[in-house]
């Protein structure tokens, strides 16, 4: 991508933006007595420095992240899930009720809401039946007003690799911001995208910890991306977007990559298994190839088996509202024992 101007993109007010400087900005360094920031000098309830603002920028996260990541933490935006990155993005560059971007459906329902609470219209090119990009379909919509393009891989709920040629020509044509959602990368053997930073400068690339690192409960969205996309980044996102207590357990979790990645392997062995058994079901009609910690299965009628395991205490997702998707549900894989219980109920349910 020759020629490209990430300043032409970005909205006139955020170009313009003179961001909020905090206390925590205007002096970072070392001191003894500290009375710039009205926090509590004489602490909180509990044990540690809660009553201190946290660290604006989260260095430590990212020195950890940037080991494992191989990206340098300059590199590295953190966000309260990603969510806020998603609507970072529409925020930055889509002025709203003028600019558009695209969406590929059947894909992660974030996208199109975040899309609409910003007033950006959302332009959808839907998949291919085996849920692969419709490339050509994709650059036909697009316009001088498109900002944005999604694309998830593995995708949710589909569980597949987007081709990564096909993502790669999108990089060299799209004259936005490509956003390449990687939240299952992990379970994928699919490369990610995060060592192209410097041959694509309109990637960002977005991972979050909520899934192979098992925090979804702290709410740690990453992206990576050049330095001048995530300075927009920093200028617009609030002060202190990650708490101290995320930013802490982050790290400390950061530390047990062995054991992660022994619960990496065991979901891919607990995947094949699952899948596998499936099979034998004859109201089980299809089981897409999955790269991620969840399979989509066609079923005879997914509202009725939907209800059938819910009954059962046993709740999985509902996709069959979505394009491609009829009759589908989407069952995250589950501990050897959870599974277990999936399969017994499947093998009473009536309707076989
Ligand atoms: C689960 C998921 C995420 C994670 O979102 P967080 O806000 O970081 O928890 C992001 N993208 C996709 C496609 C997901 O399925």
């Amino acid at each position: 991508m020759s020629n490209f101007n990430i300043d032409e993109l970005v909205r006139e007010n955020i170009l313009k933006l003179e961001p909020y400087s905090s206390a925590r900005n205007e002096y970072s360094g070392e001191a003894s007595v500290f009375l710039d920031a009205n926090e509590n000098s004489y602490g909180s309830p509990l044990p540690e420095s809660y009553h201190r603002y946290p660290d604006p920028l989260q260095w430590q996260l990212k020195q950890a992240l940037s080991k494992i990541k191989g990206v340098p933490p300059q590199n590295i935006f953190i966000g309260n899930g990603s969510d806020e990155v998603i609507d970072l993005a529409y925020r930055i560059f889509c002025r709203p009720g003028v600019d558009n971007v695209i969406l590929c459906p059947p894909t992660y329902g974030m996208y199109k809401v975040a899309g609409g609470i910003n007033d950006i219209e959302t332009r959808e090119v839907l998949m291919t039946p085996d849920f692969q990009l419709n490339v050509e379909g994709i650059l036909e919509v697009v316009d001088e007003r498109s900002k944005l393009l999604f694309l998830c891989s593995p995708n949710n709920p589909t569980g597949n690799n987007l081709n990564r040629l096909d993502m790669e020509m999108l990089l060299n044509n799209f004259q936005g911001i490509v956003l390449i959602d990687e939240a299952y990368i992990n379970y994928s053997r699919q490369k990610s995208f995060v060592q192209e930073l410097t041959e694509y400068p309109n990637l960002v690339v977005m991972q979050t910890l909520s899934k192979a690192w098992g925090l979804a409960g702290l709410r740690l969205g990453l992206a990576f991306a050049s330095e001048k996309i995530l300075s927009l980044f920093n200028k617009v996102k609030p002060p202190y977007n990650v708490n101290l207590s995320s930013q802490q357990l982050g790290i400390k979790a950061l530390e047990s990559l062995e054991s992660v990645n022994q619960t990496i392997r065991v979901t891919v062995e607990q995947r094949m298994l699952l899948q596998e058994a499936l099979t034998h079901f004859p109201f089980i009609e299809k089981i897409y190839p999955s790269d991620a910690n969840f399979l989509l299965v066609k079923t005879k009628d997914a509202d009725d088996l939907y209800h059938f395991l819910s009954a059962k205490r046993i709740i999985v997702r509902n996709r069959s509202k979505e394009p491609l998707c009829q009759n589908c549900l989407r069952i995250t894989i589950g501990t050897e024992k959870e599974n277990e219980i999936l399969l017994d109920a499947l093998k009473n349910y009536p309707h076989g």
